[in-house]
């Protein structure tokens, strides 16, 4: 794959709360990724399961719970 093109910077970098869900399954969110076409939020699981692919595209990681 060609190296993605630069991200702008992120919508926001506001700590996760319990009010956000994962966009894969609905799961307490633990990462958000901003990417050019805006942010996601994962759950632990989907943020592993794509973690790769998101780097590949340049996503960056704005928060993440632990
Ligand atoms: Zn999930």
């Amino acid at each position: 794959m060609s190296t993605a093109p630069p991200c702008p910077a992120p919508a926001t970098t506001a700590p996760l709360t319990a009010a956000d869900r994962c966009d894969r399954c609905s799961a307490a969110a633990w990462v958000r990724v901003h990417l050019a076409a805006g942010d996601l939020l994962f759950c632990g699981h989907h943020h592993r399961a794509h973690r790769e692919g998101l780097a590949r595209a340049g996503a960056v990681v704005t928060a993440s719970v632990r």
